[in-house]
């Protein structure tokens, strides 16, 4: 578990260069223990995994895509084979529980499912346009590509990207997160023991630098991003200026709706789940519950739910000692502004883990619409309850926030229920489920400033985003019928 260096991988070997510049020690969040040190790749580095993948795409690109999928076949089996130890390694370095880590693994498990299904999906269309001619598409592999990922889901986030886009027969350059460098070696070594061939799946480890040495090479011509929203503009745009084809997705602020008819047991956990997994640090977690009318008894009931989890074995901890404080200075702020602190997360030293970084669940009650705790992502678990008096009210304040990830209502009446999914401005809307992940084959893609560019991360968007159509036009005949045949 432990490794000194977070090696890079590129050409299906490791790959270690002291001499690049090296980033601030690595402590795990649980309890402390040092994990290691990241040496940051440069342009060279960078350029030396865009020949590889280049190399590799040559042959890759050209093996029948029925073919490409084997690899990926053998890879879900080896990853659930292997899920206990890859769980382990998220939870050493992303500091969620060790269940939540391998839901996560799951998560991906699942999205690769959905690659290996792509001769299912892949085929193109034809249509006799003109007598005797005819059109058709056939699908084609972009090239060399890149994903961007945040700490947070050390292995679901890049499962998001990966599979698909070697699927369809790209090579692909993965710069993780600087924060959780070591889950993705594992998945280059799982990939590797799937047959996947050296050079067509790569890491480059890193932070800023390294993301502009992705961005800027024109050897690489698609990339997509996971991460806050204003590095995902950033990245964008840098991305974009450099002729690559670009889909970034960033941060979110996911409002929650309840009205009094809601199911007093159903919600109370499930917005708990929602706000207080992972740590609250999802971008679909829930972070502003919107009361409409009296629903004292199902805040009531939030509150004595988030009282029973114990902190340190059900909610894991925060990625580090920066972001925790940044989390309890909401707290301390929203409790000096007047607001009603119900549940103080503050202060956390879970026993045999003093050296982790521990916010519990927090509960804050009575902010205004003006509050940080309304407006800002907060990244942790810490719910704040918003009061108004109609729906249209609550709507009115879920559709003003930037974002656009994830909305959710919680009711009994299929009327409220339809009526909010038509006007919440979100891209992935729930309906008593406060964490609306959709599944395979429905994509994965927020609305407004938690997304850049077309189309959704995951399902079949996915597909058309790795790949580029060539149009034919044929003609096996002498026989005109138009101008244009
Ligand atoms: P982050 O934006 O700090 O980092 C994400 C990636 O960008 C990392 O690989 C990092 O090295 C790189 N990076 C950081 N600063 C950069 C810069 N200035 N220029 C270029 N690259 C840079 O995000 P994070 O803290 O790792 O992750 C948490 C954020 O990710 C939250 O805002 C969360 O909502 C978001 N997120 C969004 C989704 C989604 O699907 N919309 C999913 C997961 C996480």
């Amino acid at each position: 578990m432990t490794s000194t260096i977070a090696s890079h991988h590129i050409g299906g070997r490791r790959v270690t260069d002291t001499s690049l510049r090296a980033l601030a020690p690595l402590h795990s969040p649980v309890d402390g223990a040092p994990l290691g040190v990241v040496h940051a790749g440069d342009t060279t580095l960078v350029d030396s995994a865009v020949r590889s993948a280049q190399k590799a795409f040559q042959n890759w690109s050209l093996v029948p895509v029925k073919d490409r999928v084997q690899v990926l076949y053998r890879f879900k089996a080896i990853v659930e084979a292997n899920i206990g130890d890859l769980a382990k390694q998220v939870t050493a370095e992303n500091g969620k529980t060790t269940a939540e880590s391998a839901a996560g693994i799951q998560r991906g498990v699942e999205i690769v499912e959905y690659a290996a299904s792509l001769p299912q999906l892949f085929a193109g269309e034809i249509l006799e346009v003109s007598t005797g001619v005819d059109c058709y598409t056939r699908r084609f592999p972009l090239g060399v590509v890149a994903g961007i990922t945040p700490f947070n889901f050390p292995a679901m986030v890049p499962m998001w990207m990966f599979p698909m886009a070697i699927a369809c027969g790209n090579s692909f350059i993965l710069k993780p997160s600087e924060q959780v460098p070591f889950t993705p070696l594992l998945l280059a070594d799982l990939l590797k023991e799937s047959g996947l061939p050296d050079g067509v799946f790569n890491v480059v480890q890193g932070d800023r630098e390294t993301v502009e040495a992705v961005l800027d090479h024109p050897g690489i011509v698609a990339a997509a991003f996971v991460g806050s929203t204003a590095v995902a503009k950033a990245v964008y745009d840098r991305g974009i200026a450099s002729n690559k084809r670009m889909l970034t997705l960033g941060g979110a602020k996911n409002h929650l709706i309840v009205v009094p008819d809601a199911d007093p047991v159903i919600t109370a956990k499930n917005v708990v789940s929602s706000a207080v997994g992972c740590a609250g640090q999802r971008c679909m977690a829930a972070s502003v519950l919107i009361a409409v009318g009296d629903c004292d008894a199902i805040i009531s009931a939030v509150e004595k739910e988030m009282r029973s989890l114990a902190c340190g074995t059900e909610v894991g901890a925060i990625i580090s000692a920066k972001a925790k404080q940044r989390i309890e200075g909401y707290i301390e702020r929203a409790a000096a502004h007047g607001a009603k602190v119900r549940l103080d997360g503050r202060g956390q030293k879970p026993a045999g883990k003093a050296g982790g970084n521990y916010v519990a669940p927090t509960l804050i009650d009575g902010i205004t619409v003006e509050d940080e705790c309304a407006n800002d992502e907060i990244f942790g678990p810490v719910l704040s309850v918003l009061r108004v008096k109609t729906l249209d009210e609550a709507l009115a304040i879920e559709n003003a926030n930037p974002y656009g990830n994830a909305a959710c209502i919680y009711t009994t009446s299929g009327a409220t229920a339809r009526y909010f999914e038509m006007k919440a401005e979100a891209g992935m809307i729930g309906v008593n489920i406060g964490v609306p992940v959709p599944r395979d084959p429905f994509g994965f893609g927020g609305w407004n400033a938690s997304k850049f560019g077309p189309g959704d991360i995951t399902g079949k968007d996915a597909i058309a985003f790795w790949t580029k159509t060539k149009k034919v036009t044929a003609k096996w005949t002498a026989k005109s019928t138009n101008w244009m045949s």
